[in-house]
């Protein structure tokens, strides 16, 4: 599969060949960075694995410039940096028993600003040799600029489609934003909770972020298991874990749904409620 810059990665970790590994996609994950994956979509990935019929694939669409280093790191430069976030990420893909793992190496000000077609083209690609039934997505609200951007594009390429590569269902998942402030009956609940073992192997493997000053390895579970625990004050946990996302189904189902409108409501949502209750009070 060609895409649009020279260094983007097709990985197959078992060796099925592409074209099977494209065909047999349930559940696809589209992220701006390498160990976004990870963080946002837990969920598809323990759906699939040790599973036959089902396949999680993931998309990285930025090539992992500029991200911090300290210790270990401190010395290498951006390239370098680049290589290992990309090899990273294949282990991620080895260890969560991915279909695919695609890194399509755009640089952010690409997605952000001056290459947003080639961004959407190859996602078209993708989402219409492998058809997953479930997308995971950077959720709208995220307040980084480059997983606002990434997830936007991949609203924009979903939408070319014609209606037989339609997923069923596109998740906002959380990353760099939680998504507790949402409404109870507007948040998706994606429980997390199954193989946490390897869930905690997953983000492990990025070791240049982690040990390289970023412990995301604890303040995912932290949040996973905070969100399991403050969903429902007054019932008993029936999972440990919770990832929270916006359901953006709508935004697919109906084309002419204004993007910015659908997720400012979410938020007007929010200021009514805590407008209303202290309405009582005051
Ligand atoms: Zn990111």
């Amino acid at each position: 599969m060609n895409f649009s810059k020279k260094g983007a990665i097709s990985f197959v970790p078992d060796n099925a060949g592409l074209e099977l590994a494209l065909e047999r996609i349930t559940h696809l994950a589209i992220v701006a960075h390498q160990d976004d994956t990870e963080i946002a979509a837990y969920n598809g990935i323990a759906e699939c694995f040790n599973n036959k019929n089902k396949w999680f694939s993931s998309v990285i669409v930025t090539n992992g410039a500029g991200s911090p280093r300290t210790g270990l790191y401190a010395d290498f430069s951006d390239e370098e940096m680049q290589e290992i976030r990309a090899k990273e990420q294949n282990k991620a893909a080895v260890v969560g028993d991915y279909s695919a793992q695609f890194q399509l190496k755009f640089s952010s000000s690409e997605v952000k600003e001056t290459n947003p077609d080639a961004v959407i083209a190859d996602l078209i690609k993708i989402i219409k040799a492998s058809k997953p039934e479930v997308i995971y997505l950077h959720n709208l609200a995220d307040k980084h600029i480059t997983h606002v951007a990434t997830a936007v594009l991949a609203v924009k390429a979903i939408r070319k489609l014609s209606d037989e590569y339609q997923p069923k269902k596109v998740y906002g998942c959380e990353v760099w934003r939680a998504l507790d402030w949402m409404q109870d009956d507007e948040k998706v609940v994606l429980p997390v909770a199954q193989y946490d073992n390897v869930g905690a192997a997953l983000i492990s493997v990025f070791d240049s972020q982690v040990s390289g000053g970023k412990r995301y390895d604890l303040a995912l579970r932290g949040r996973q298991l905070a969100n399991a625990t403050f969903y429902a004050s007054h019932s008993a946990d029936d999972c440990d874990a919770y990832t929270y996302a916006m359901d953006l189904t709508p935004l697919i189902t109906n084309k002419e749904l204004n993007i910015k409108e659908y997720t400012l409501k979410t938020i007007d949502n929010f200021k009514n409620d805590v407008a209303n209750n202290l309405d009582t009070f005051i």
